[in-house]
């Protein structure tokens, strides 16, 4: 399972980064501050193909692997953690329809996706079901060959923008969460569909983040993906392959703070020296950087894992997942304190990479989620787990 990264992934990289450094860095502190969604740069992801690198070419994508995808992540990720979501949550959503969907859906929706024409967001969470996703509360009615969708999801990245969402919701409400749920593909332009709130939030903060309201949402029985209680299987299938977009988020969101970090620390100037030449700076320099690379290559071993389809695919996205969230948040703290008072102000992007950095000890399951998810592979590994 080769996972070191080829000439390919190395151009890719190369491309990605002058363009993520020339055309998404400059963009990264304004669509911070206002905290808008950056419409011109999600053309410029269309324009350069890098929105459809998880379809394949017959639904107009560039059909990438799991590490190149990683790349992409990453590099946008180092100078903007917001628009490193464009391509992570057009995969996220799609992700049900590649993983279950009809040949019908899969040639209706995934060329537009797969050309940015449309985005697409994933609605699982609900205020009241966030970690434990069985408890999801939405209802999907069958009424002849029509569905009705009644009730509401939180957190949803994108939900107010998107066209188009791949929702959760109980066709079987005795059967609860686990085995009565079900995914639908919801476009949201359908009457009784509305974003009516976006969040405020700490980071990633040109991302909206979105309530979404359904009241009576009538949507062809057609929508369906899979079969009926499909939905948490569906969820967590999606998952265990998502959360490494993550990983590689965050794997990006740490470079991006070390790379600020060892520029200022040449620059700057106390003692009558540099920063950099202080051991002190050093030592903090030389882990941060270790620990980023640890993190870059557990995400790109995951990855092959992925493209494997390794039946342990979850214990390495997590694990992932895991280890890079946590890199990130330690890194992006420890830049602030390399850029010293500097570092605590907006003028330098490393507190606002501190910011983004913490959304990937969050979403897409939390620190504590993942840590269950590697533990219970462990001991079914070792024979001991309970299950479910
Ligand atoms: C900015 C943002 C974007 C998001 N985007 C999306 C999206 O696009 N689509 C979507 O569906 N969701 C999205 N989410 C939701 C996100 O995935 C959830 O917030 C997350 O899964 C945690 O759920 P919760 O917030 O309800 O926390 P809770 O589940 O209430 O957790 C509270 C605390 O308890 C801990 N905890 C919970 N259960 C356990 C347990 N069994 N063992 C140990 N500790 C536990 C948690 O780790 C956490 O520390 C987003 C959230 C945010 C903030």
């Amino acid at each position: 399972m080769p996972y070191l990264p080829t000439a390919d992934h190395d151009e890719l990289r190369a491309v990605v980064r002058e363009l993520a450094d020339e055309r998404v860095a400059p963009r990264a502190a304004e669509i911070d501050e206002k905290g808008e969604f950056p419409w011109d740069l999600k053309e410029l992801l269309a324009q350069q193909d890098l929105l459809g690198t998880c379809f394949e070419e017959r639904h107009g994508g560039t059909s990438l692997d799991t590490i190149a995808q990683c790349i992409l992540v990453e590099e946008l990720a180092r100078a903007d953690a917001t628009t490193s979501l464009l391509p992570i949550v057009q995969k996220l959503g799609a992700l049900p329809i590649l993983l279950a969907g009809s040949d019908e859906q899969k040639d209706r929706y995934l060329p537009r996706l797969a050309s940015g024409e449309w985005l697409i967001a994933f609605a699982l969470t609900e205020a009241a079901a966030g970690s434990d996703v069985a408890a999801n509360r939405m209802r999907a009615t069958a009424d002849g060959d029509h569905y009705l969708l009644n009730g509401s999801k939180r957190f949803i990245t994108h939900g107010s923008v998107a066209n188009v969402l791949t929702v959760f919701a109980l066709t079987d409400q005795k059967a609860g969460g686990r085995k009565g749920m079900s995914a639908f593909i919801v476009e949201t332009d359908t009457p009784g569909f509305a974003a009516p709130r976006v969040e405020h939030k700490m980071g990633i903060r040109g991302s909206p983040t979105a309530e979404l309201t359904f009241d009576d949402v009538r949507i062809p029985a057609a929508n369906l993906i899979g079969d009926e209680g499909d939905g948490f299987k569906i969820a967590m299938e999606t998952l265990d392959r998502s959360r490494l977009s993550i990983a590689a988020q965050a794997v990006g969101i740490a470079q991006g703070a070390l790379d600020a970090s060892v520029s200022y620390a040449a620059e700057r100037q106390q003692f009558g020296q540099r920063v950099s030449e202080f051991q002190g700076i050093q030592w903090m320099l030389a882990d941060m950087a270790s620990h980023t690379e640890a993190a870059r290559q557990l995400t790109y071993a995951a990855a092959a894992r992925v493209d494997a389809l390794a039946p342990d695919l979850p214990y390495w996205t997590s694990s992932a997942k895991l280890v890079a969230g946590d890199t990130a948040m330690k890194v992006t703290t420890d830049a602030v304190q390399v850029l010293g008072g500097y570092g605590y102000i907006t003028e330098y992007p490393v507190e606002r990479m501190m910011r983004d950095a913490k959304i990937t000890q969050l979403y897409e399951g939390t620190q504590q989620i993942q840590r269950l998810i590697v533990a219970r592979q462990l001991l079914e590994r070792a024979g001991v787990a309970k299950g479910g």
